[in-house]
């Protein structure tokens, strides 16, 4: 059986680490309370039986043999690290999962035919170096030495420095990464952070893709003026240009598709003074969609907006392109082994697209992969209101360690 005890007391235990006062957590990557969290982990796999290592992007690694030492793993795991002022939930989950259902194997004499590997990815949360999953991205080959010394936090320790000074050897020239083949799959369970499975009453999502965001900064710029004495005929203020931008925006993903969303979410002005006509603005873009195409057909339709506003109000509009992602699709395999387990055990489950990115995204290029969805409440994450019920964490484990071993036995 899944021990729900042991579980909470791991919980319990990681929740501790970079504890707030308010409820909270802050657990950085590769910060004081996050190698709290990690030597934990540690300890825990150690007692599991587990062969542990840290790779060169400071993954922590847990190897549990199966019967034929020489087939690929079966991978399955999440993230430690928290955002400032995070909850307890967001990747969490998916590690002590994975620790949990490697103790239920051992605790009922099961080798499986596959290896199974445990995987704490370091550093899934942009707060510190700014970019998120390094981890992951450097597991599967699109980290070199040169980016990892680039990648600095606010005191200018770069991700390269941090890993060598957490003892961990970061020097990936010769290698450390996996290939297409290493791996059987890769299995990862998350809250949702969002709202649908709870405004659904569903208890479990399974993911079918991964959104991914194509981001512009915009700079528009028109001309401060007196705010008094220049006739609204004669302004190019920049704000209105703006404001135009946002709702038209909002329109395109509107209009697109359920599974569309765009977002200016930051927003600039200068000189932001209540009686001068704002002369510059930057806003800060940010569309996602699970189809490629679609994507693109929203950004297309973005820049023709941008053309639009230019022309009609007077101001010069200088678009940047920040990143511009491709979806990923997962496993149809997967989802459909992991609906018939769900079915068995007659919980409700939905097919539900990633708004937000994850490691899964980075394996998925590697070997088929999954990614299992529970319920958060109110859909709050990256906030000390982060919560999902223990009823179903425990279904998500229950879900992953059944199809995690399904697919070590094939
Ligand atoms: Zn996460």
């Amino acid at each position: 059986m899944i021990d729900t005890k042991r579980f909470q007391k791991d919980f319990r235990a990681i929740a501790q680490f970079g504890a707030l006062d308010n409820g909270g957590v802050t657990r950085l990557a590769l910060s004081k309370a996050d190698h709290e969290a990690r030597n934990y982990l540690i300890k825990q796999m150690q007692q599991a039986d587990l062969d542990v290592h840290i790779d060169p992007y400071g993954n922590i690694r847990g190897r549990r043999n199966g019967s034929d030492s020489q087939l690929p793993a079966v991978m399955v795991g999440s993230h430690l690290d928290t955002v400032p002022q995070g909850g307890h939930y967001d990747g969490i989950i998916g590690v002590l999962a994975a620790l949990e259902l490697v103790r239920h194997l051992n605790d009922e004499h099961i080798t499986t035919k596959h290896p199974i590997e445990i995987i704490d990815f370091c550093c899934e949360e942009s707060s510190r170096f700014g970019v998120a999953t390094l981890g992951s991205k450097g597991l599967t080959g699109q980290l070199n030495c040169a980016r990892m010394k680039e990648l600095c936090d606010r005191d200018g320790i770069s991700f390269y420095q941090a890993l060598l000074q957490s003892g961990c050897s970061p020097d990936v020239e010769n290698g450390g990464y996996l290939t297409p083949g290493d791996l059987k799959a890769f299995f990862e369970l998350h809250i949702e952070q969002g709202p649908v499975l709870e405004h659904h009453q569903e208890h479990l999502g399974i993911v079918e893709a991964i959104a991914a965001p194509s981001r512009f900064r915009l700079t528009i710029n028109g001309r401060s003026d007196h705010s008094g004495t220049t006739p609204m005929t004669m302004r190019q203020d920049a704000l209105v240009a703006a404001a135009q931008l946002v709702l038209g925006t909002e329109n395109i993903a509107r209009q697109s598709s359920e599974q569309s969303v765009a977002t200016i979410g930051e927003i600039h002005t200068q000189p932001n003074v209540m009686n001068v006509i704002p002369g510059s603005v930057t806003l800060g873009v940010d569309i996602r969609d699970i189809d490629g195409d679609r994507k693109q057909q929203m950004v297309a339709a973005f820049q023709n907006l941008v053309d639009t506003v230019e022309s009609q109000s007077g101001c010069r509009i200088h678009t940047e392109r920040l990143c511009d992602d491709a979806p990923v699709q997962l496993d149809g395999m997967l989802q459909q082994q992991l609906i018939d387990l769900a079915q068995a055990h007659q919980w409700r489950w939905r097919k539900m697209p990633s708004g937000a990115g994850h490691d899964a995204m980075h394996m998925a290029r590697l070997a088929p992969t999954a990614l299992i969805f529970i319920p958060s409440h109110n859909g709050i994450s990256h906030n000390v209101a982060e919560s999902s019920s223990l009823e179903d964490i425990m279904r998500g484990v229950t879900l992953l360690s059944e199809a995690v071993q399904q697919s070590a036995q094939e």
